[in-house]
Parts: C-alpha cells; structure tokens; sequence
C-alpha cells in the first residue's frame, strides 16, 4: 500500500474518531437530561443509571483522546447496550430506550466486509428481538406513569433522529471528501500539483472546439529543463523534486487565467494557450524562461539555478493536438542543439485547411 493511501486511511480514521468523541460528548449531555427527568418522574434507580452512563462517556472521551480507541469503544457499547436493556426493562418497550440499540446497524455496516459483519448484525437483532420479547413478557418492571412515559418516547426519539442524522451525515461527507480526492489525483500530478498529460488532452479538445467555433488562434508552449539529470546526480533526487515543483510555480504564476500548464513528462512541461497567435506565443515563453533563470531554486544550503529551453507553435486549422505537440517538440529540440536556455518557434505547419478541416483558397 502506497504512502498516500496510508495517508488517506490515516485521516478518515481520525475523522471517525473524532466523531465518535463528539457523540460521547452529545450522550453524556442527553444522560444529563435524563438524571432530572427519571428523579422528577420517580425513578430514582434510571436517574442514578444515568450518572453511571455519564461516566462511562467521560471516560470513553478521554480514553478517545489518549487514543486507546478500542477500549473507548468497547466502554460505548457497554453503555448503550446496558442503558437500552435496563430501561427497556425499567419502564416498558413504549419508552423507546431500544431505538439506540438500531445505531449499531451502520456503525456495524460501515465497520468491514460481508461476512465479518453478519456476526454482530446478527448478534444484534437477536438482542433486539430477545429484548422485545422480555419486555412483552415480564412488563416495565418499574413504571412510571403515562404522561412521563410518553415524553420519554418523544425525548428518545428527537436523540435517536439527532444521532442517526449525524452519523449518517458524517459517512456521506466522508465519501464526498474521498470523491473529491480521488477526482483530483485522476487529474493532478501528486509532485506538482499541476494538471497531468490527461488532463490536458481533455481541456485541449475544449479549448480547439472553442477556437475553432470563435476563429482565434491557440497556441502551445513544450518546456523542458536543461540539464536536469546532472541536478539529480549532483544533488540528489530530493533537490531535483523540489526543483520541479519550484518551475511549476513559476510556471503557474506566468499564466494568465485562461492558460493552463501540465507537467507532459517527467522534466517536460506543456502550455496550453487560449486566444494567443504565435507572436504573443513566442513572448510568453520568453517571459517563462527569464523567470526560470531569475528566480533559483532556494534550497538548505545554497541557491540551485536552472534553466530551461522551449518550443512554441500555433495550431493550424484542422490540425490535431498529436501533431501540434510534435512541431513544439521539433522546436524544443532545436533550442536543445542550439545551447538551451532559448525559445524556438516551430516551423510553419503543414496543414493549409481551415478549422473545419477544408482546404483553404
Ligand atoms: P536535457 O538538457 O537534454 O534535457 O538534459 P536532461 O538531463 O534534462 O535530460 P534527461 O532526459 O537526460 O534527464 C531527465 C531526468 O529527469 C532523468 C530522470 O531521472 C529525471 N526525472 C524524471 N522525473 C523525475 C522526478 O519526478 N523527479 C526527479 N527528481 N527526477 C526526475
Ligand atoms: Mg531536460
Ligand atoms: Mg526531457
């Protein structure tokens, strides 16, 4: 497994523990609650229940924080499981106290595979089954009267919407977050942060439609670094990483909103570059090498200059990106022969069609 999926999994399980630290916070508060009523309603044995229970989640919370998460969560079920049963038992299945045992079901759900799953969800409905028919058989052992009862129910049945609201809530953005994640490496280079060859190709269809529906240039820019092989050998692979993502930036800031750049290859990078006709092409990459070469690499010890060499065409009409880039790169090329560190413009295309791919007069 790679390191950044142990990244990943790293932060959804913070994410789940710190959800599970809220809800003890949330139980303690409601077992609060139910201190009072069950002392007003005349049930001295539920309210002193409740005070236990309201130790259990302090000491699930602060076992959460010293990240002993098993033990924590081993407290939590004892809690909800014990509390559900005895005042199921206490005053009557129309309490509602079995509504928290059904929380364990995505809790249950979400916790692994099919067949490791089946045996607490089993476990579970037989208890709630076993509960139901306990409490039909012997009666509330304790009961309070009607009007209590009935507010007991209702109460039990805001928290148990509240809690289950909650968690579901938290799976969802969960996935969400993930989605997002798994969209974005789909797109990005993981070093960069810059859009990847992919990417590029599906936003230069957009930007050829486009050009081609408004009849404006569209231009491209392949860069490579010079000598980036000897910053590697001499330096180390790190620097050569930090260098990359140095020029990236610089890159970027050279852009204006309508430009994009893609890391093509490993050293190679690739400018996509909307409404510019080959003049303004060939100023843009000027203007990205002198950044390159102004603005070394800042790294522990010393300053790391680069530079860096560029090939620049203009689409023409009805010409595909394939062989676009091939010019750029026969440019790109010419700047490495003739010393690097310059901009060659690519020669002029050989399609003579219009946008639509007709021959022109
Ligand atoms: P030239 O001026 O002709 O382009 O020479 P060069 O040394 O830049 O080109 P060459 O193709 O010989 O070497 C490119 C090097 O880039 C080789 C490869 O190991 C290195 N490289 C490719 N991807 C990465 C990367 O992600 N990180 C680092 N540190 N190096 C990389
Ligand atoms: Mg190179
Ligand atoms: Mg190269």
């Amino acid at each position: 497994m790679s390191l950044a999926t142990d990244a990943r999994r790293t932060t959804a399980h913070a994410a789940f523990w710190m959800m599970t630290r809220r809800v003890t916070i949330l139980a303690a508060g409601v077992d609060i609650v139910f201190f009072g009523f069950f002392l007003w309603a005349g049930s001295p044995l539920l309210a002193w229940l409740n005070v236990l229970s309201v130790g259990l989640y302090a000491a699930a919370n602060r076992l959460l924080v010293w990240r002993r998460n098993r033990v924590a969560l081993a407290l939590i079920w004892l809690e909800v499981v014990g509390h559900a049963v005895i005042g199921t038992l206490w005053v009557g299945w129309e309490a509602g106290f079995n509504y928290y045992l059904l929380m364990f079901i995505p809790a249950i759900m979400v916790s692994g595979d099919w067949p490791r799953v089946g045996v607490p969800l089993g476990t579970l409905f037989l208890t709630y089954l076993g509960l139901h028919a306990a409490s039909s058989e012997l009666g509330p052992l304790a009961p309070i009267d009607n009007t209590a009862l009935v507010l007991v129910n209702v109460f039990n049945i805001f928290i148990f919407f509240t809690m289950a609201s909650y968690t579901a809530r938290f799976y969802y953005l969960l996935v969400r977050r993930t989605e997002g994640r798994l969209r974005e490496h789909a797109m990005c280079d993981a070093l960069t942060g810059l859009f990847n060859r992919r990417q590029l190709i599906a936003l230069a269809d957009g930007e050829m439609a486009r050009a081609r529906r408004d009849d404006t240039p569209l231009s491209l820019a392949l860069v490579d670094i010079d000598h980036f092989k000897q910053i590697n050998d001499g330096l180390g692979h790190d620097v050569g990483d930090q260098m990359l993502v140095h020029v990236s930036a610089l890159f970027l800031a050279c852009c204006r909103a309508s430009d994009t750049v893609a890391r093509w290859g490993g050293e190679e990078f690739l400018f996509l570059l909307p409404n510019t006709d080959a003049d303004a092409a060939f100023h843009f990459a000027e203007r990205v090498r002198r950044a390159v070469v102004g603005q070394p690499l800042t790294s522990e010890h010393t300053d790391v200059a680069c530079t860096v060499s560029l090939g620049v065409t203009t689409l023409a009409p009805g010409e595909t990106l394939d062989d676009a880039i091939a010019r750029a790169d026969q440019a790109l090329y010419a700047s490495k022969s003739a010393g690097r560190d310059r901009v060659t413009r690519a020669g002029a295309a050989p399609a003579i069609t219009d946008w639509d791919g007709r021959t022109a007069c």
